[in-house]
């Protein structure tokens, strides 16, 4: 897990704190397949801004994340850009102004990136656009050999006659 401590900044309004760190991310489950982050350790650019009402925290990094193809299960390999921003506010009144990944001034980056990535993360997952799939007659890849089935031919008692045929 990677938090960042907020004790250590001085901040005075207008100031800002930049830094690099290296977020873990899990593994995803989407779709009922699971996504693994390579690397599992994402450099990030990290800002923390003073405001004069609060604090603004943001993160950049680009997760890359790989598994099956939704369509033809082949190995898919998914690029997610990040950028995401969070506020907290010094004396908080409302809910709203506080960010829920700051617990006693510790901002749990890892959960926050972890978020914005499930977030990020498109309807289905695959190789490439324009995917082909699986056949559904013969479950081979149609990205491999595009091929389409003969209805007649499908039908076991054709193949017989067909050899038949071919006997003569
Ligand atoms: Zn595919
Ligand atoms: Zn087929």
């Amino acid at each position: 897990m990677t938090s960042f401590s907020l004790r250590q900044l001085k901040l005075r309004p207008g100031e800002e704190h930049r830094d690099e760190l290296e977020v873990e991310l899990p593994a995803f489950e989407f779709g009922g397949q699971r996504y693994v982050p390579v690397p599992e350790k994402v450099p990030t650019k990290f800002v923390v801004t003073r405001a004069n009402t609060g604090t603004v925290f943001s993160i950049a990094f680009r997760a890359r994340l790989h598994g099956p193809c939704y369509r033809c299960l082949d190995d898919a390999v998914l690029e997610v850009p990040i950028r995401v921003r969070e506020y907290q506010a010094s004396s908080p009144d409302d809910e709203e102004l506080t960010t829920p990944y700051v617990t006693d001034d510790v901002l749990d980056v890892s959960a926050w990136a972890r978020d914005a990535v499930a977030l990020a993360l498109p309807d289905k997952i695959l190789c490439r656009p324009d995917c082909a799939g699986l056949c559904p007659e013969c479950g081979k890849n149609l990205n491999d050999e595009p091929h389409t089935h003969d209805e007649e031919h499908a039908d076991p008692r054709w193949a017989v006659l067909e050899s038949l045929k071919e006997s003569l």
